[in-house]
């Protein structure tokens, strides 16, 4: 929801960067309010019909459309301060003004790649700063509508930043000073990314993605297994809670189970946790024993799993622990547990 949100909110901005203001007095003002309205209704409804269409989705949620609402006003806002007209209403942003912000953006959405063609960013903004009707300056922008950050930006939205100005500085010898900003619409900060040249330190991780025939070793951890959309596939994650080195979770936790009975109309379901043997993926049986509450999506999937479930264990994702009972719903996963145990040309190779 979150990635839709954002997505929603570039995709308004790069409209009214692009409007077509032909025909439109120079004075009038009353339309950006309007016309930006119009932009975030028409891609809310295009992103939440990809939402929809996409497996494994949460439930979309309507009511986040006003906070969707408030960071295109934020994004708006900075590009206003940027253009260095004054912080003002978007009913009273004039065609005029409007022009001038759209003069200063080179590029939105642009698509930047390296002259060897193996590193490629996409940029939000790519805009020019005027000094005494000169560029002075270029600003590579990244929108960001996520949580702005205290202070400075994270390591990893500082490297982003940085490729996209090398990229487009080597893409542009005869550039103008550069530099990187993030923007965040949610507070309307702007925050610069500076630091040393990344692009030779992104091509030496490009070597590192080659394709091995081996697997790469799984490298189990709370930050990383959190939110990791493989854990129906890893045994490795349910090995590493085996032996403690990834807590279970407090309120939200992960489980690999067998089920053990479950009512379709109620929902209620018993379900018997099955703790890993050895490191491939196999199971034992154990008295650990744990009654759910499913409703929602988290029941059609185990509506759908069921006729399954008799030969195959289960993977619960993000089952909400009250008391001593699970609940599962929009917010979690029922799949069937299946780790993937060797890469797929070893699997070619076993079965020829
Ligand atoms: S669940 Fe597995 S694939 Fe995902 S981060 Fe953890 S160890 Fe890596």
């Amino acid at each position: 929801m979150p990635a839709s949100m954002g997505t929603a909110i570039h995709n308004s901005v790069e409209d009214l960067c692009n409007l077509d203001l032909v025909g439109m007095r120079d004075a009038e003002s009353g339309w950006l309010d309007i016309a930006s309205k119009e932009a975030l209704d028409r891609h809310w409804e295009i992103e939440r019909q990809i939402f929809q269409d996409t497996p494994r989705h949460p439930r979309w949620k309507p009511e986040l459309i006003t906070k969707a609402n408030e960071g295109l006003r934020g994004a708006l806002g900075i590009l206003l301060v940027r253009a260095r007209k004054p912080q003002r209403n978007l009913s009273d942003v004039t065609v005029r003004c409007w022009k001038e912000v759209q003069s200063m953006v080179l590029a939105n959405e642009g698509y930047l790649e390296s002259i060897c063609g193996r590193v490629m960013g996409r940029l939000d903004l790519w805009i020019a700063e005027y000094k005494d009707g000169e560029v002075a300056e270029w600003i590579v922008a990244d929108l960001k509508t996520g949580r702005p950050p205290k202070e400075d930006l994270d390591l990893k939205v500082n490297r982003q930043l940085r490729l996209y100005r090398d990229l487009l500085k080597q893409n542009n010898p005869d550039h103008p000073p550069v530099h990187a900003e993030g923007w965040y619409s949610a507070n309307q900060t702007v925050h610069r990314a500076d630091g040393p040249p990344i692009l030779d330190e992104a091509l030496e991780a490009w070597e590192k993605m080659a394709p091995t025939e081996l697997p790469l070793d799984a490298t189990p951890s709370d930050v990383s297994c959190a939110f990791c959309e493989w854990k129906a596939w890893c045994p490795s994650w349910w090995v590493a809670r085996k032996e403690g080195e990834l807590s279970p979770g407090s309120m939200f936790r992960d489980e690999v189970v067998r089920l053990v009975r479950f009512d379709q109309e109620s929902g209620a379901a018993l379900f018997e946790r099955s703790p890993p043997v050895g490191d491939d993926g196999e199971l034992a049986p154990s008295d650990h024993r744990f009654g759910a509450i499913l409703k929602d999506k988290a029941l059609q999937q185990m509506i759908e799993n069921q006729s399954s479930a008799d030969d195959h264990h289960l993977f619960l994702g993000s089952a909400r622990l009250d008391g001593k009972v699970m609940h599962l719903g929009d917010w979690s996963e029922i799949l069937p547990w299946s780790p993937m145990l060797m890469s797929s040309s070893q699997k070619f190779k076993k079965i020829e």
